[in-house]
């Protein structure tokens, strides 16, 4: 049975041959150069203003140095690193001269491409690495996880639409989309060994679409299944009369893949200890060695379960230590990423300065170390020590914190005693408002007239609980205070006066007993400068 509303191809068509017409009306200057349709042809379209990733000129120390203002420690990856990315875009840059000038010669040129497997726990820098390599140079870049294509089902699929990302990151530069790095994390997971039942398949699956990938294919520029995808593609044929170059190659794409690799370590260790037997020395004195990684062979990923086809395309093995607690209080102090500088940040846009001593950085470094997730536990534990404080802080009288190793310790009292403190301040604060108030009153009436610190706590009372002014509240409660003072100085000649607590509920009725007693001759029972908090 055929759903009534829902529209054919045909009329699909049509509306957006309407939608296309109505825009170029509506945009009569939207493309000015844009050539006479090109449908019979469909030639591919060119950038007006073609980026260049070509200039590449750097030198791997140049880029060991940049990476060196972020990543702390990991020296061997950096150098790796740099050594590896010069050697691909410096290709890259030759080939295109090449293609330029003799495209059958570069046809010709054989090149290995220096894939990178990246071997490291979790949380040490490694996407932090390529993340900066990438930014420095200027090529897009693309992160995936391998164990979202495993899930999928659809097998190879979903691995092709991480190059096409790259494309969207390169605002839709097919050109320049071919020269950028996919980076893919969790790669040991598609190890066959280490996963169960039908997950093997899948992760041989992906592997050998990886290895496609990797070698060199042409991925459709728009996924087969994604239907906006492939209406948007009509809709700027129509609309430019040029269709954009419809496959991406992967030829100079810079793969970069990386995991924790903990199955590993068993069998290079298992190697290394049939060897050392063999000769007959060092036995066992691998187990322990943070370097193991370092020992890796072709061998020991195939007997972890890779394909070896897929091992053969990543020659470059660059290893990332664990970080240790030194390492990172080195990351809060000396990074430029530092999740230190964020938070100042982030407190100083609601004018709050903060303050990190020495010793509280080094009680966060500790703490995060416990948390076994290399520097990521940084941030999982500036934010379990400052989140209630950039709750609280802002919109308070409190401008500055300074973090003490206290108060890493214990946050929630830290925080309770700086409210206090800063309840405290700001309550001082409105005191003088109040202060000043009454000298003022009195000035300009010729009194001698001081408040009773009880009487100035209840009126910053009034004024809090009724998120009033203090001063409509002290206009309010005074507003017939010096005539009545006047009153009292003319019948009893006192001048001095001091407001008590109970000249603040109601104000008149003290001030009118006040007064009547004063007709009374009763000035030695009218307060004066030294019955200080007296009242009739
Ligand atoms: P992974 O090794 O799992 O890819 P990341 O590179 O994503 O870890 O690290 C997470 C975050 O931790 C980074 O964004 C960065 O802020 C910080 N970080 C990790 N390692 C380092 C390091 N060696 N030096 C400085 N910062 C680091």
């Amino acid at each position: 049975m055929s759903s009534p509303n829902f529209p054919s191809p045909e009329e699909i068509q049509k509306r957006l041959s309407e939608i296309s017409a109505m825009m170029q009306r509506s945009m009569p200057n939207s493309s000015p150069t844009a050539a006479p349709s090109t449908e019979e042809t469909g030639s591919v379209e060119e950038s007006p203003e073609p980026v260049d990733p070509f200039s590449f000129s750097y030198l791997p120390k140049d880029i060991k140095a940049h990476l060196d203002r972020f990543v702390i420690q990991q020296d061997d990856a950096k150098k790796a690193l740099s050594i590896a990315v010069c050697d691909h875009y410096n290709h890259v840059k030759f080939l295109r001269k090449l293609q330029q000038e003799d495209p059958a010669k570069a046809r010709e040129i054989e090149h290995a491409k220096q894939n990178i497997v990246l071997l490291g726990p979790t949380g040490v820098g490694k996407t932090y690495l390529v993340k900066h390599v990438a930014e420095l140079i200027g090529v897009p870049f693309v992160k995936a996880d391998a164990t979202k294509f495993s899930e999928t089902g659809y097998v190879g699929g979903d691995v092709d639409d991480v190059v096409r990302e790259l494309v969207q990151r390169a605002n839709g530069d097919v050109e320049l989309a071919e020269f950028g790095i996919v980076y893919i994390d969790e790669i040991d997971k598609l190890a066959s060994s280490s996963n169960a039942g039908g997950r093997d398949v899948s992760g041989r699956g992906v592997q050998s679409a990886l290895l496609k990938l990797m070698e060199e294919t042409d991925v459709p520029a728009r996924n087969p299944m994604d239907i906006q995808a492939q209406m948007q593609a009509a809709f700027d044929f129509q609309r430019g009369g040029k269709a954009k170059k419809d496959t991406i190659n992967t030829g100079n794409i810079l793969f970069i893949v990386s995991g924790a690799f903990d199955g590993l370590r068993k069998h290079i260790e298992k190697r290394l200890m049939q060897s050392t037997i063999g000769f007959g020395a060092e036995t066992g004195q691998t187990a322990h060695d943070r370097s193991v990684f370092r020992k890796v062979m072709t061998r020991d990923f195939i007997d972890c379960g890779f394909e070896p086809e897929f091992i053969g395309r990543l020659p470059v093995r660059v290893v990332c230590d664990p970080l240790e607690t030194d390492d990172l209080y080195q990351i809060l102090k000396k990074s430029e990423g530092s999740v230190i500088l964020q938070y100042e940040r982030a407190f100083k846009a609601y004018g709050i300065e903060l303050f990190f001593d020495d010793s509280a950085l080094r009680q966060i470094a500790e703490n995060a170390s416990q948390e076994n997730t290399g520097a990521r536990g940084l941030l999982t534990v500036c934010e379990q020590v400052l989140r209630n404080f950039k709750y609280e802080l802002p919109g308070s009288t409190i401008h500055s914190l300074h973090v003490t190793p206290t108060l890493v310790a214990n946050p929630a009292e830290a925080l309770g005693e700086i409210l206090e403190e800063g309840k405290r301040m700001q309550a001082d604060a409105q005191g003088n408002v109040i202060v000043e108030y009454i000298h003022r009153l009195a000035e300009r009436n010729g009194l001698q007239l001081t408040i009773n610190p009880d009487a100035v706590a209840k009126i910053v009372a009034l004024a809090n609980d009724s998120a009033r002014q203090l001063r409509d509240v002290c206009e309010e409660i005074f507003k017939d205070l010096p005539y009545g003072l006047k009153l009292i100085q003319k019948n009893t000649g006192t001048s001095n006066f001091v407001l008590p607590v109970e000249s603040v509920p109601d104000a008149d009725k003290w001030l009118s007993e006040l007064v009547v007693k004063s007709y009374q001759g009763a000035s030695q029972d009218t307060p004066s400068a030294e019955s200080t908090d007296q009242h009739p």
